[in-house]
């Protein structure tokens, strides 16, 4: 299968068989043609809506299924941040994250391309959903996870059944290496921001935009870690303006976990190179990598939609999580409650305003999180004879 490939940075071109990277240093993304792209003319809800942008396969299985989500209006969030407020909520995807989109891509074009195995390297949502998409399509999936990964994680991947290794060392070093030890031993590892992923991961900035056609967002914010999603989005809205349907492209903003922030660091320092941190501890686990792959692609991002990158910290993170359920009815992942937490920030220092329409992007569930913070549940205990003049008294 032939897939051209692009470097956003120097505009080298290659060819999937080539590898992930460019000679700069810099990743490669998928080349699209969108001078002749059209918001599709068909009732599909899946991601596959968008398939003149994507990769040419034919999905089957759970890789139909992924994308579609609700972009939901959050009215009681408004006043909180100061501005029209829509989630988009990824949660809706077949294993609660948005990863479904780029492993349904990667796992359909390997299915198409004959594979027998695919990897990733991921503790967490990029592996459980790796792991479905490949049991979907009958191809055997390679998990390499940190050794000291935590026992509920590894518990709900097993479920799945791939084979999983736990790899001791260098986490940075672990995903490079992945790639070439695929290639070698005849596995598609499908990582963070490899072309594919990122390709699957920039529909939930088309299905955005379709949703608001012909009008625009005027911010996007996202939870960022490695970078992929955060380049796909990117790029999906530079194709939306080089077809012509978007007259401009949002502020797109980037929440980190302030223990582990590498591209806010870089962003506030003004650097357009990121160098690797200490990662300390938080509650928003799934985006804390501390060598971020694609981390100068989201600084490129950032500076040429005029948005920003910035970092919240974990008390920011559980107090927006808690309003997220409470006033939106959305329950979600920790490392996604950045968004609200982020998007708050924004309207203090000014860069959101009364008529901006925002959209947060919950990037998943919070029914995978099974190490919460427990606050004291408030509900008294009566008996059922005293049913009547309870709720009578409480309501
Ligand atoms: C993976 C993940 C992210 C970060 O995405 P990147 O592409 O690594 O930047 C954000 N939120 C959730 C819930 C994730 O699983
Ligand atoms: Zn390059």
């Amino acid at each position: 299968m032939d897939v051209p490939l692009s470097c956003y940075a120097c505009g080298t071109t290659a060819a999937l068989a080539d590898g992930a990277r460019c000679d700069c240093g810099e990743p490669y993304w998928v080349q699209t043609d969108p001078s002749t792209f059209e918001w599709p003319d068909t009732s599909e809800r899946s991601l596959w809506r968008y398939r003149a942008l994507l990769p040419d396969v034919t999905p089957a299985g759970l890789a139909a299924g992924a994308g579609g989500t609700p972009l939901v209006r959050a009215p009681r969030l408004d006043d909180d941040v100061g501005a029209t407020v829509h989630v988009k909520y990824e949660g809706a995807n077949p294993t609660g994250t948005f990863k479904d989109r780029g492993s349904a891509v990667g796992v359909a074009a390997g299915a198409a391309a004959g594979d027998d195995a695919v990897g990733t390297v991921s503790h967490g949502n990029m592996a459980r959903s790796m792991a479905a998409h490949a049991a979907s399509a009958g191809l055997d999936c390679l998990v390499l996870v940190p050794a000291d990964i935590p026992v509920e994680r590894l518990a709900l991947l097993a479920r799945y059944d791939p084979t999983i290794l736990r790899v001791e060392g260098d986490y940075g070093r672990l995903y490079r290496e992945s790639l070439r030890v695929g290639s070698e031993a005849g596995v598609r590892f499908v990582n963070s921001d490899t072309p594919l992923r990122v390709a699957g991961q920039g529909t939930t900035a088309l299905e955005i935009a379709e949703s608001f056609a012909p009008d625009v967002p005027d911010a996007v914010v996202l939870p960022v870690s490695s970078g992929g999603h955060a380049s796909g989005v990117w790029k999906a809205f530079r194709d939306l303006s080089a077809a012509d349907l978007v007259d401009r492209v949002p502020r797109l903003y980037f929440v980190q976990t302030s223990a582990c922030a590498p591209i806010a660091e870089a962003w506030a320092r003004r650097d357009d190179v990121v160098t690797p941190v200490e990662a300390g501890e938080t509650v928003a686990y799934s985006i804390a990598n501390a060598d971020p792959p694609s981390g100068n692609r989201v600084l490129a991002a950032a500076s040429e939609t005029d948005g920003g990158v910035l970092a919240v910290d974990d008390d920011a993170i559980l107090d927006a999580r808690r309003a997220l359920a409470s006033s939106a009815g959305l329950f979600v992942e920790s490392a996604c409650a950045t968004v609200l937490a982020g998007a708050r920030r924004l309207h203090d220092r000014g860069d959101l305003v009364a008529d901006d329409d925002v959209v947060l992007v919950a990037t998943g569930t919070g029914f995978t999180e099974r190490d919460l913070d427990a606050p004291g549940v408030d509900a008294e205990t009566v008996p059922l004879s005293a049913l009547d003049e309870t709720v009578a008294r409480i309501i």
